[in-house]
C-alpha cells in the first residue's frame, strides 16, 4: 500500500499518459540513436555516390530519393564542412539572415541538419522559429468534423471557425461516403465567415483527389511521408508515388503539403533502430525533394509516442524547425491530443505559440472533442477562449481572434439556411426547421437529436452519381440569393487558376491577398523586427469578450439596487450594553449591492441581524462614509456601539467583530475571503459578536476549504469595487441605516 500523499498525485491527470522507457531498438528514442548515421556526402561527377555514410550501392528508396531531388549540390561541399556549433549559432544569431541560413540547409543532408539542430536548446528553438518560418504573420488551421456528419452543423461550426479566425479548415468523415456531402458544407459555411478560407476534406486519396478536381476543395495534406522504407512497403507506396500524388493535386491548381511526424515509424515498428528525429530528418528532406510546397509534422498522430521519451516534446518542435529550414511551409502539429493533462499540452504547445509558425496547430478542433472524427485535438473548442486569453497574456498573434456574440449567432443562422436552401435546389437533400434550429444552437451533435444521418449518405451519392461541381454549388448560392458566399466560393475557383497560393506558405487574408513566402516572407532579425500585429489585429488580440470596466461593473451592481435600506439620518452613540453596531462601507445602499459572493448585501445584513437577535442583542446598521479600510470601519462603529463590539461589513462581504478599545487593524474575527462566505457563516458572525458583547468568547468561525483561483476570479472586480467605494467616500459623518 502506498502512503497518501503517492495515491493523491497517482489520480491527476498526468498519469493517464503513458511514458516509455527510451528503448533503441524500438525506435522509442528522439534524438541521436547510436545507430543514426554519420553524416557525409560524396559526390562524383554531379551525382551522390555517399549519403549518410552510405554508399549509393545500398541506397534504399527514400535515400535514392534524396541524393537525385534532395540537395543542392552547388552548396553542398560549403554545408557539408560547416562546424555543427558554428551552423546552429546561425540559426539564433541575428547578423545571420533567414535566407542564409536556407541557402546552406539546402546542401546538407538529413543527418547534417538533425545533428545541427539537435544542438538548439528550448529556448534557442523558440528564437530559431521566430526567425525561420516561412511566412511573416502566423496563421491557424481548424478541424471542423461531426460525429453524424450534419452539414447543417459543419457548416454552421466551419462559419464558427472563420469567424473566430482560423484560415484553414480541414473536415473528415467518419463515414467514407459522407466526403463530397462534408467538402460542400464545410465549404458554404467558411464562406459564410469569411472570405479566402482554403478547406480540405482529409479521406483516401482517390477519393481526396476526385473532390479536388471537382472544386469541392482548396487544398490537401494527407500525402504521408515516413522516414524507412519498410513503412513506405508496408503501406503500397513509394517516394515516387508520392511525388506523383504531389504533382496531381497542384497539377489542378490545389495547395498540397505532405504530412510526416516523429515516432510514425516505431509506432509501425519499422523505425531501424534509429532515433525519431533522423528519421524525421529524412521525410522533410524527402518532402523537399518531391517538391511539395510544405509539411504537416510535429508528431501529428504520434505525437504522443514522441512525448513518451525523455526529450520527446522538444523533438517536435525541432521537427518543425526543420521544415522552416528547408524552406518550407510548417504546420506545426499541435494536432492529436498528446496528453490528458492540460498543463502538458500547454507546455508543449507554448513555446511554437509564443514563437510563431504559419499554422501554430496543424488541427485546433474548433468543434468539441467528442465531435472531431480525427480523435480530440491538442487545443479544442473547449479551449478556445484559453486559447484567445493566452494570445492577449503575451500580445502575440496565434490566428485566432474574437467574435462578437450576436454576429456569431448571425453567421451560424446564414450558414445554415445556406447550406439548406443549396442542398434542396440541388436536389440533395431536406432539412426540417427543426433540424435547423437545433444546428444553429448546438455547441456538438448531441443537440441536434432532429438530424437525420441518412441525409449526408444519400446527398454524397447523388454529388458522386450526377458529377456536380463547385460550379454548381456557387449557381445554386446565388440563385438562392447568397450572393456574396458565391462569390466568394466562385474566387476562390479563380485563385486556382492564378496559382498565386501554391506559393509556399500561401494563405489569403480576407481582402483576397496571398501572404506567402514570396509576398509576406519573414523578415524577423532581432529585437525591432519581424512581425508585429497591426494596431487593429492587436486590438483583436487584446478585446477579449471577457473584459470588464468599472462602468460595467457599476451597471450589473445597479441591477440588484434594492429600496430596502434607506437613510433615517445622522448616527448617534449609544449607552445600551446590548447595542452592536454593524458598520457597512460607503457604497453600501448607494452602488454597491451584491457581495463577491453573490450574495445580496441586505441578505448578509439580515443574517448578522438575526444572529445578534440570537443572542439578546439588537443590531444597528450604520453607514461609516469617510473610510474604506475595513479595521478603520469596524472601529468607528464599536466607538458608537452601547457594548463596545461592532462588526464590520465592506460592501464587497469582507467582514470583521471589532472591538472599542482595540487598534485599527486589530480584530476579534475576520472573513477575509469574501468570495467563500456563506450565509450561514454570515449568521454565525452575527451570533459571535452578540456573545461577544455579552462578555464570552465564543469558538471564531474558520474561513471555509477552497481551492479555487479566488485572486485570479476576483481581483480584477475588487478594483473596481474599491474605486466605487472611494467615489462614495466623500461625507463624514456617519448615517444610520434602516432595513425594511
Ligand atoms: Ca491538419
Amino acid at each position: 500500500m502506498t502512503i497518501g500523499r503517492i495515491r493523491f498525485m497517482d489520480e491527476q491527470r498526468v498519469n493517464l499518459d503513458g511514458f516509455a522507457v527510451p528503448d533503441v531498438d524500438l525506435g522509442l528514442v528522439a534524438f541521436a540513436s547510436p545507430h543514426d548515421p554519420i553524416p557525409s556526402l560524396v559526390i562524383s561527377e554531379g551525382q551522390v555516390t555517399e549519403l549518410d555514410s552510405r554508399p549509393a550501392s545500398e541506397f534504399d528508396a527514400i535515400d535514392s530519393f534524396i541524393a537525385a531531388h534532395g540537395i543542392d549540390l552547388d552548396v553542398a561541399i560549403e554545408a557539408m564542412a560547416l562546424d555543427n556549433l558554428v551552423a546552429a549559432r546561425m540559426f539564433i544569431d541575428p547578423n545571420v539572415s533567414r535566407s542564409e541560413i536556407v541557402r546552406l540547409v539546402a546542401g546538407m543532408t538529413p543527418a547534417k541538419l538533425a545533428e545541427i539542430i539537435t544542438l538548439l536548446r528550448p529556448a534557442e528553438l523558440v528564437i530559431a522559429m521566430t526567425k525561420m518560418r516561412a511566412r511573416r504573420t502566423p496563421s491557424n488551421q481548424a478541424h471542423v468534423t461531426n460525429r453524424s456528419d450534419d452539414p447543417l452543423l459543419l457548416s454552421a461550426d466551419a462559419a464558427t471557425a472563420a469567424a473566430f479566425g482560423f484560415r484553414e479548415i480541414e473536415t473528415t468523415v467518419p463515414v467514407l461516403g459522407d466526403a463530397p456531402s462534408n467538402a460542400i458544407a464545410v465549404s458554404i459555411g467558411a464562406a459564410v465567415g469569411s472570405a479566402g478560407v482554403l478547406v480540405q476534406c482529409s479521406v483516401e486519396e482517390a477519393l481526396e483527389l476526385w473532390m479536388g478536381l471537382r472544386g469541392l476543395v482548396s487544398y490537401a495534406e494527407t500525402v504521408s511521408l515516413y522516414g524507412t522504407e519498410q513503412i513506405f512497403v508496408d503501406g503500397d507506396d513509394s517516394p515516387w508515388s508520392k511525388a506523383f500524388l504531389t504533382s496531381a493535386y497542384a497539377s489542378r491548381g490545389i495547395k498540397m503539403r505532405v504530412t510526416s511526424g516523429g515516432g510514425a515509424e516505431a509506432l509501425m515498428g519499422g523505425a531501424e533502430k534509429r532515433s525519431m528525429f533522423y528519421l524525421e530528418a529524412r521525410c522533410v528532406s524527402l518532402a523537399r525533394a518531391i517538391g511539395a510546397q510544405g509539411v504537416q509534422n510535429g508528431g501529428i498522430d504520434s505525437a504522443s509516442v514522441a512525448s513518451s521519451v525523455p526529450g520527446g516534446v522538444r523533438s517536435l518542435m525541432a521537427e518543425n524547425l526543420m521544415v522552416m529550414a528547408r524552406n518550407l511551409e510548417a504546420c506545426t502539429g499541435n494536432d492529436a491530443l498528446m496528453s490528458e493533462s492540460d498543463v502538458r499540452r500547454t507546455s508543449r504547445t507554448h513555446p511554437i505559440f509564443i514563437a510563431g509558425s504559419d499554422y501554430i496547430c496543424s488541427g485546433f478542433g474548433s468543434i468539441q472533442r467528442y465531435d472531431n472524427m480525427f480523435g480530440p485535438s491538442q487545443w479544442n473548442s473547449e479551449d478556445i477562449d484559453d486559447f484567445l486569453a493566452m494570445q492577449r497574456d503575451w500580445g502575440v498573434d496565434g490566428g485566432l481572434r474574437s467574435t462578437d456574440m450576436n454576429a456569431l449567432e448571425s453567421l451560424r443562422e446564414r450558414a445554415v439556411s445556406a447550406v439548406r436552401d443549396v442542398y434542396r435546389y440541388l436536389g440533395l437533400g431536406d432539412f426540417s426547421d427543426e433540424w435547423a434550429a437545433q444546428a444553429i444552437d448546438a455547441a456538438g451533435s448531441k443537440d441536434i437529436p432532429a438530424a437525420d444521418l441518412m441525409t449526408p449518405l444519400n446527398a454524397a451519392r447523388i454529388v458522386r452519381d450526377s458529377g456536380i461541381t463547385m460550379l454548381d454549388v456557387v449557381t445554386a448560392l446565388a440563385d438562392c440569393g447568397y450572393e456574396v458566399e458565391a462569390g466568394r466560393m466562385l474566387t476562390m475557383l479563380q485563385q486556382r487558376v492564378h496559382g498565386d497560393y501554391l506559393h509556399t506558405a500561401a494563405i489569403f487574408d480576407e481582402q483576397w491577398n496571398v501572404l506567402s513566402l514570396v509576398t509576406d516572407p519573414n523578415d524577423y532579425a532581432g529585437p525591432g523586427t519581424g512581425y508585429v500585429p497591426t494596431p487593429a489585429r492587436q486590438a483583436e488580440i487584446d478585446g477579449i469578450r471577457q473584459e470588464r470596466s468599472v462602468a460595467d461593473l457599476r451597471a450589473e451592481q445597479q441591477q440588484h439596487s434594492s429600496h430596502r435600506l434607506r437613510s433615517t439620518g445622522a448616527a448617534t452613540l449609544s449607552t445600551d450594553p446590548r447595542d452592536v453596531v454593524i458598520g457597512v462601507s460607503p457604497a453600501v445602499g448607494r452602488e454597491v449591492w451584491q457581495t463577491l459572493s453573490g450574495l445580496l448585501v441586505v441578505d448578509v445584513l439580515e443574517e448578522l441581524l438575526a444572529g445578534l437577535e440570537e443572542e439578546g442583542c439588537i443590531g444597528r446598521i450604520v453607514r461609516v462614509n469617510d473610510t474604506i479600510d475595513l479595521g478603520r470601519l469596524g472601529l468607528t462603529a464599536a466607538q458608537l456601539s452601547g457594548s463596545g463590539i461592532s462588526i464590520g461589513l465592506q460592501a464587497k462581504g469582507t467582514a470583521l467583530i471589532h472591538r472599542r478599545d482595540l487598534t485599527p487593524l486589530a480584530n476579534l474575527e475576520l472573513y477575509s475571503v469574501a468570495p467563500t462566505v456563506t450565509r450561514e457563516l454570515y449568521r454565525l458572525l452575527g451570533t459571535n459578536a452578540g456573545r461577544h458583547a455579552k462578555g464570552s468568547t465564543p469558538e471564531p468561525a474558520r474561513n471555509p476549504y477552497s481551492d479555487e483561483a479566488i485572486e485570479a476570479r476576483y481581483h480584477t472586480k475588487v478594483i473596481s469595487l474599491v474605486a466605487i467605494e472611494r467615489s462614495c467616500s466623500n461625507v463624514y459623518v456617519p448615517e444610520t441605516l434602516e432595513l425594511v
